[in-house]
């Protein structure tokens, strides 16, 4: 599987299509607020149309903190085209040099401007397109689409603690306590308890909460008809609730097929899935301090 054709590159910059770019951080990264972002580059920030003097804020988002940038543009009459910048501010030239202090002494104890760090890899700064809010890029130094792989190994590794539970106690629903989330890859993340997931699907019994006939096989695990826990409300918008997500309330039993449509069908499919759960769930839901209208979920499930 290639997906080189797409790929633009120049000067430090490229571009991934369709939303992630990266630029290498060399001696103005790390002693500078700004750099020069090449004609080439400018599609992808949709800055193409800049005309000289103008400022388009931005937001760069690290580890769940927005800090303010902008481009902007320059130019003598001369030019056709005006130079485009992107700076930011001195917050986040901290965090570029708090990320690799190493590289930071370098660049500023070294007397010739031209000279590059011996010995230690140039690192890159991911600039992620955020799909909802134009304008706003979840930054990493790490490549987002590896982020993407780590996701779904965290998936597999839940779903197998969840399978390794037996005996589960069944619990009545009420609020639970935010959990505080953890930082992997630059990128907040919250964990899933498998001893949740798995009283989810003991109170299912085991059963497909699409249709009780999808049968499947009996877990070697469980003893009990294989079946997955589906957080209904993506774990990954627990900034936007004021509790737990991770609660029976918000977990579906789901048969691996079911399981599979719901993250992967298209979109029409997916809805017809969301309105039978959300209307299932909708009061335990509720119950359990979290409140959610269908047109959201909808929403949310769109965007993913
Ligand atoms: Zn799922
Ligand atoms: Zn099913």
């Amino acid at each position: 599987m290639t997906q080189t054709q797409n790929i633009i590159s120049a000067d430090s910059w490229t571009v991934i299509p369709p939303d992630v770019a990266f630029k290498e951080i060399d001696r103005s990264g790390f002693l500078h607020r700004g750099t020069g972002i090449p004609i080439e580059i400018r599609p992808f920030f949709q800055i193409s149309d800049m005309v000289k003097g103008e400022r388009r804020n931005i937001v760069l988002q690290f580890e769940g903190t927005p800090y303010e940038a902008y481009f902007s543009t320059t130019g003598s009459v001369e030019r056709a085209t005006p130079q485009a910048r992107l700076f930011w501010m001195k917050d986040f030239t901290l965090v570029i040099q708090n990320a690799y202090p190493d590289h930071y002494s370098f660049y500023e104890n070294a007397e010739d401007k031209k000279a590059k760090p011996y010995g230690l890899e140039i690192p890159n700064l991911y600039l992620q397109k955020d799909q909802e809010t134009p304008g706003l890029y979840i930054v990493s130094f790490d490549d987002p689409r590896l982020a993407q792989a780590v996701e779904e190994t965290d998936e597999a590794d839940y779903q197998r603690r969840v399978q390794s539970k037996k005996n589960v106690k069944i619990r009545e629903d009420k609020p639970k306590n935010k959990p505080d989330p953890s930082f992997k890859k630059g990128r907040k993340s919250w964990d899933r308890d498998e001893n949740t997931g798995a009283e989810a699907m003991a109170k299912a019994e085991y059963r497909c909460e699409m249709d009780a006939n999808h049968l499947t096989f009996i877990s070697r695990k469980t003893g009990q008809n294989f079946v997955e826990a589906h957080h209904l409300i993506p774990i990954s918008l627990q900034d936007q609730f004021d509790y737990s997500l991770d609660v029976t309330a918000n977990i579906v039993s789901l048969c691996p097929n079911c399981h599979k449509k719901i993250h992967h069908a298209r979109y029409e499919d997916q809805e017809q899935m969301i309105t039978l759960l959300y209307q299932q769930r909708k009061d335990r839901l509720r119950t359990c301090g979290i409140e959610m209208d269908m047109q959201r979920l909808f929403h949310i499930y769109k965007s993913l």
